[in-house]
């Protein structure tokens, strides 16, 4: 494996984890942190970096075929959730690697429990996956937006004010199950200031290259910013687990929130130091006397192969 300058973010990610939410307070973090690093100008070089140790972990994890990769993001609009995701698959091979996007349900969706669309799309064995948004939109945007409750197809009597309590010990009983089954799930928060959401949308209104970012919906969405924080808040609080932990990541600056997302998955990889599978004994002898059999195959000339493949 390329031990290489990435070493350096080692442990960049390790205050923005949470793996235990009792204690959790989203005040206690912060929009703008870089931890004093100045390392702007040099963050394309470490990313890159980072790349080619995750496409050497994928190729492990793909082989050995027993674990999986769960990323999930979450954010308000703005934060940088397709610009982290693509910088997290630059380098990945696609054969082993899913991002799944996730929006408003469809009629058939809703004829389900809410776990059902996400779970289709869990990645299989020896693969990472990814969720730009996920089933946490339930007591997320279902949350600061109660009366979508109403459209959830639920019996009347399971809607209680109980449901987001119910819905938290669900979702971690889940991902308890799921990381039983060999699945890292990795949770990770884009965490926007109001101010600089503001200055986004304006530099994609600003800019006729940038207008198809924009959704006209997003500016009411705005309006409820502190609502979805006090959602997040308790979202993390109730659902940061040790095996499943959130990173509440600083996304002010989008250098310091690739670098951040970058070490955790590699370090969420590492975890399991997968290995490439070895072969019995017996096996190993068979692959000894193909190579032989290959090497003792007797060299057609390119000017026998050009001759035959005149007269044919
Ligand atoms: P981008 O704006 O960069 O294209 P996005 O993830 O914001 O990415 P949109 O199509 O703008 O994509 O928004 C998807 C919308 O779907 C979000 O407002 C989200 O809250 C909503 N959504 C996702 N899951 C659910 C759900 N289970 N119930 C209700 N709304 C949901
Ligand atoms: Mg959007």
């Amino acid at each position: 494996m390329p031990s290489s300058p990435h070493r350096a973010l080692t442990g960049l990610s390790h205050p923005f984890r949470v793996t235990k939410g009792t204690r959790f307070r989203l005040e206690d973090f912060s929009t703008d942190d870089t931890r004093g690093l100045e390392l702007k100008d040099e963050s394309d070089g470490l990313l890159e970096d980072c790349s080619v140790v995750m496409a050497d972990l994928q190729e492990r994890l793909y082989a050995q075929d027993r674990w999986s990769v769960l990323l999930i993001f979450q954010a308000m609009d703005a934060a940088g959730k397709d610009g982290t995701i693509k910088h997290v698959m630059t380098g990945l091979n696609p054969r082993g690697c899913e991002v799944n996007s996730f929006k408003s349900p469809t009629t058939e969706e809703l004829d389900h429990d809410f776990l059902w669309r996400t779970t289709r799309l869990l990645p299989r064995r020896g693969h990472i996956g990814i969720f730009n948004r996920s089933y946490y939109e339930e007591m997320l945007v279902v949350r600061v937006h109660p009366e979508i409750l109403g459209h959830q197809q639920l019996p009347p009597s399971l809607v209680t004010p109980r449901i987001w309590r119910e819905r938290f010990t669900d979702v971690v009983n889940y991902e308890t199950y799921l990381s039983r089954q060999g699945v890292i799930i990795r949770k990770f928060f884009l965490y926007l200031s109001k101010e600089e959401q503001r200055r986004r949308f304006m530099e994609r209104l600003a800019e006729p290259d940038k207008h198809w970012k924009f959704s006209l919906g997003d500016l009411p969405e705005r309006e409820y910013f502190d609502d979805y924080l006090r959602a997040y808040d308790d979202v993390i609080r109730h659902t940061a687990t040790a095996q499943a932990p959130w990173y509440v990541v600083p996304a002010d600056h989008k250098w310091f929130t690739r670098l951040v997302v970058a070490s955790a998955v590699i370090e969420a990889i590492e975890s399991v130091r997968p290995t490439f599978p070895t072969v019995d004994p017996a096996t190993r002898r068979k692959l000894k006397a193909a190579e032989l059999q290959l090497k003792n195959e007797p060299q057609t000339s390119r000017l026998a192969r050009r001759g035959r493949g005149r007269r044919q």
